[in-house]
């Protein structure tokens, strides 16, 4: 699992107040860590720092004790997933998951093998040779997820990925994401406004609003009954 270290991180687009406001925070290597709180209060702008989309205002984020500042996206190994899961359409389900390998030049051998063990780990072995249009959402968020996960990244950032599914398919993808997060024993950032999912899924919690961590802790810690 990956470190990961935001210290005094600022992003100001020149608004009221900044969108992220000086926040301090370390993630622990293999850690759930959830970002919950309302609409505007920084959430994707924290996780699109982390992964290299939004430059730093002020403050410094580092992987495992490396700085990241000048490093771009697709040199920082996260892997990523957000509500919509932007598969390829006119790639089957096998294609879209080699997708990162290939782009790696990982051997040929070697993509066949992580593809096989990807697609077994997100449930949906022998679909590989579907389009992604033959796929339930449920099924192609799974797909984008395997495809997140495939090449080992140093950690996984999730933005609302379970907010365009209906309540069922919900609760049973979140089953999935944990149960996921325990076997590939990643470091996963998940940024959602639900707090139920909040509390189903991470090992610790912070609690956004105005561009600051206001509370930090486990679900327990947060939400136990005094
Ligand atoms: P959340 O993810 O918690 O809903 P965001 O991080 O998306 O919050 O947004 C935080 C604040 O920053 C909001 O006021 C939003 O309008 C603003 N914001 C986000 N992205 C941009 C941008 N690219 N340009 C200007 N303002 C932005
Ligand atoms: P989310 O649903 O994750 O909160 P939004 O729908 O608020 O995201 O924003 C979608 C995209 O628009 C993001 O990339 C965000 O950075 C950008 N954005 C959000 N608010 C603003 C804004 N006020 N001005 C410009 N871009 C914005």
């Amino acid at each position: 699992g990956t470190e990961i270290k935001l210290e005094h991180v600022t992003k100001d687009y020149g608004l009221a107040t900044p969108a992220v406001d000086g926040v301090s925070l370390t993630i622990r290597p293999g850690e759930f860590m959830t970002f919950l709180g309302p609409s505007g209060s920084g959430k994707t702008t924290t996780l699109n720092l982390i992964a290299g989309f939004e430059t730093l205002t002020a403050g410094s984020i580092s992987l495992n004790g490396a700085d990241v500042g000048d490093v771009p996206p697709h040199r920082r190994n996260l892997g990523m997933l957000f509500q919509n899961y932007a598969l390829f359409p006119h790639m089957t389900v096998a294609q879209n998951v080699a997708y990162p390998l290939r782009e790696r030049k990982v051997a040929k051998a070697e993509i066949a093998r992580k593809v096989a063990e990807v697609l077994d780990l997100v449930q949906l072995t022998g679909r590989d040779g579907d389009h992604p249009s033959k796929l339930s959402g449920g099924q192609q968020q799974r797909v984008a997820l395997a495809r997140a996960i495939v090449f080992e990244p140093k950690a996984l950032l999730l933005d609302e990925p379970l907010g365009a599914l209906d309540r069922n398919l919900r609760a049973a993808l979140q089953t999935e994401i944990r149960r996921i997060h325990r076997e590939v024993g990643s470091t996963f950032v998940f940024v959602t406004h639900d707090q139920e999912e909040a509390m189903n899924l991470s090992d610790r919690i912070a609690l956004f609003n105005n561009g600051r961590i206001e509370q930090i802790g486990t679900p327990q810690q947060l939400y136990a009954e005094p």
